[in-house]
């Protein structure tokens, strides 16, 4: 029986605020609000109070004012009372930045610098005689002391009702951590009182604070100690999480055990020998093993789980592609799910081809079709009339059905869990999942965190491959730089040039990509695109055509090309302020490179001096090209030093929960669900109830409705 028939079990209305959208918060407005959705919610949901909640902030900025400017720190952020001498505005209009000039009681002087400034509200904000508080990060250029864009600029009062200590959140292009952290503030003033589902024993053995408590503490942090990993608020949520997904898989196991199985996909090999035909290369023996071991599955009577894992640039999508073609061999149709747009997009326009090749029918569907144009594509899914369909989470939507899916592909999965994995279920009859992914997570937490999935590994990289040349390179050889990449791209290479997110400092993210921009249009004018997250969907992806294409030769992007993008042509990787990233992140940078014949390049471009940690990245980065190794030494120098680390979780399907830290909490969740549910199996009890609405704050609520189901 489907779980659709039975009564649907309603979520706890204690509930309903958290599960508010953040669009009803003070100062979010629609637009802020999709911002949100991208940042905190998955992939798309609209975000919700909840999912506000459990964005953490992983760092503190110290705003404690210094009282003058020889006593403050370089390179650090400080907070320092000045009057306002002189404002310079930019010799010739747009060329060039605004500065303001600054003197301290003492004689010391600061110069504020702003690009693509708008002088009447710097005038207005800072008064020529007047005094201010300034704060935020302290450098010196060519022997004096220059504070780009700073964060605050405020009067006595603003500067008097100032917190001085502020969380640090992830933040992304056009929402910084400060509005966050005031949504954040709203946010936690409607969390309800819920009862408590942890047992009094364990909460007093593991000094858990209460959950609104334990979300105080992290939001509103008054020490860094209150971010450490091991602090018993961080690890009271962490192992609400892992409570909920235990609970929930206990359930789901049992369920899908008296289930009906799945249906065998067996295919005749014929499509999937003609798409390997129209490669230009032949599979890399990792990839013929993974596709048997997926072929072997699809055929069983029983429905494939299973994990695709393979480093970036290992070629899972062509083993995802083939394993759609035996799908359609044996007569049902397969669907392709990506992160976002641009990959949804590249995904289409690389297996199209190949797809079409092989006789079939295949189409794209993102949440930016229009109306007309996905009626259309629904209708044709409907009637079985595509063969394949490649897509974001819009492929998730109730309007969409399919006439009989076989095999759901879900490609770069960051948060998917257990959720979706149902919610691809219900598509259709007994639906196969593969899920592909980069990030390397040890075979026995893949079966401790989702039980019953299965796993293939692509060990080797395709033949041919040449190592990446990795080169740390000091930020004031930029010159050298641009002459490289001139070089580079006469002769017939294209580049990305990656500039990062600054969470600290919150007008310099975007501002750093557009003004790279400039200055390197200036040298290779229309060969340079430019893609950021701020851009409207239809500009990016115009930059990202053009530089597939080999029209720009140069990409300046922030870090959204993180993930999945293909451009085999593109032969160097630019990395600005390389010393800001953490190794997984730069290892999936530099994985965008590499790809083609050519010897490709990789430059990290620092900023001095470095730290010991930023020291040993930049040096494992040049010695290894190795994605297990690279995960390895990044839990190795994480160590105390990074608190929550700016990728929370890093297990996909969790956010708060940390493979790296809380093994201890993961057995104890296992042990306690086991217990849990032995006693109450329908949770009927007092505290069964409050379980209940774990499952539902956490989402295993699907968890839930089979239960009811049956
Ligand atoms: P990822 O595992 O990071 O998703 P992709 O599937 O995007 O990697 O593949 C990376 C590149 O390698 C693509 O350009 C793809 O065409 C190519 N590729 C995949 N398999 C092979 C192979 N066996 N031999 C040569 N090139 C391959
Ligand atoms: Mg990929």
């Amino acid at each position: 029986m489907s779980a659709a028939k039975s009564p649907r079990e309603v979520r706890p209305s204690v509930l309903n605020p958290l599960f508010a959208s953040v669009t009803g918060l003070p100062g979010v407005g629609p637009k802020l609000g999709k911002l949100y959705d991208r940042l905190v919610a998955e992939p798309g949901r609209e975000a919700r109070l909840r999912d506000l909640i459990f964005h953490l902030p992983y760092q503190l900025v110290d705003r404690h004012a210094s009282p003058y400017l020889a006593s403050a720190k370089i390179g650090e952020i400080v907070t320092v009372p000045v009057i306002v001498e002189d404002h310079q505005p930019p010799a010739r209009r747009g060329r060039g930045p605004y500065r303001v000039l600054c003197a301290d009681d003492r004689g010391g002087d600061v110069m504020l610098v702003f690009f693509h400034a708008r002088e009447e509200q710097l005038t207005k904000m800072l008064p020529i005689g007047q005094r201010r508080w300034i704060s935020g990060k302290l450098e010196q250029w060519e022997g004096r002391l220059q504070m780009v864009h700073p964060d605050r600029m405020m009067d006595e009062r603003a500067f008097a009702q100032m917190p001085s200590i502020e969380p640090v959140y992830p933040a992304t292009d056009g929402l910084p951590s400060r509005a966050i952290a005031r949504a954040a503030r709203a946010a936690l003033e409607r969390v309800p009182d819920l009862e408590e589902w942890i047992e009094p024993t364990v909460l007093a053995r593991e000094k858990f604070p209460a959950f609104s408590a334990a979300l105080k503490a992290l939001h509103q942090p008054n020490s860094l100690a209150a971010l450490e990993p091991l602090a018993p608020a961080r690890r009271r949520l962490a192992y609400d999480e892992l409570l909920a997904s235990q609970l929930a898989l206990i359930m789901v196991r049992s369920r899908l055990r008296e289930e009906a199985g799945g249906r065998a996909l067996v295919g005749d090999g014929k499509i999937a020998a003609r798409i390997r035909d129209a490669l230009p290369y032949s599979l890399t023996s990792s990839q013929q093993q993974a596709l048997q071991e997926i072929n072997a599955d699809l055929a069983q009577p029983k429905r494939m789980m299973r994990l695709l894992q393979g480093d970036v640039g290992s070629g899972k999508t062509i083993v995802g592609l083939l394993a759609m073609a035996t799908a359609v061999e044996a007569g049902r149709q397969a669907a392709m799910m990506a992160p976002t747009e641009i990959l949804a997009r590249q995904h289409f326009e690389r297996i199209a081809p190949l797809a079409e090749t092989a006789g079939l029918k295949v189409a794209l569907l993102t949440g930016r079709d229009r109306a007309a144009a996905r009626a259309k594509t629904r209708a044709a899914l409907a009637a079985g009339e595509i063969d394949i369909v490649v897509g974001t989470h819009a492929l998730f939507q109730e309007d969409v059905e399919f006439r009989d899916l076989g095999l759901a592909v879900v490609d770069e999965q960051h948060r998917f869990g257990v959720h979706q994995r149902l919610l691809l279920g219900r598509k259709g009859e007994a639906v196969d999942v593969l899920v592909m992914t980069a990030t390397p997570i040890p075979r026995t937490l893949v079966l401790t965190f989702f039980g019953d999935i299965e796993l293939s590994v692509l060990k080797e990289k395709p033949a041919g491959r040449q190592p990446i040349d990795t080169r740390a390179v000091d930020l004031e050889r930029l010159g050298d730089v641009v002459e490289a990449v001139g070089r580079a791209i006469r002769s017939g290479a294209q580049v990305y040039w990656v500039c990062p997110l600054v969470a600290e400092s919150e007008e310099l993210d975007v501002a750093a990509a557009e003004e790279r921009f400039e200055t390197l249009k200036q040298h290779f004018g229309d060969d340079v695109a430019l893609l950021h997250g701020q851009m409207r969907a239809s500009e990016k992806d115009e930059a990202m055509g053009r530089f597939s294409r080999g029209e720009a030769k140069i990409l300046v992007a922030t870090t959204v090309i993180e993930v999945g993008v293909d451009v085999p042509n593109a032969s160097v990787m630019v990395i600005e302020h390389a010393e800001r990233f953490g190794l997984a992140q730069l290892h999936q940078l530099r994985g965008r490179v590499g790809r083609g014949a050519a010897r490709s390049t990789c430059l990290l471009l620092y900023k001095g001096p470095l730290g010991e940690t930023a020291k040993s990245r930049l040096a494992i980065m040049r010695e290894t090209d190795d994605g297990f190794r690279i995960a390895e030494e990044d839990l190795r120098l994480r160590g105390e030093g990074d608190l929550l680390g700016h990728r929370q979780s890093g297990m996909p399907g969790f956010r708060l929960a940390r493979p790296d830290v809380d093994s201890d909490l993961l057995q104890m969740a296992r042990d306690d669900a086991k217990l849990i549910l032995a006693r109450d199996a329908e949770l009927s009890s007092a505290r069964g109830s409050a379980l209940r609405t774990l499952l539902y704050l956490f989402e295993r609520d699907e968890a839930v409705q089979l239960m009811r189901a049956g």
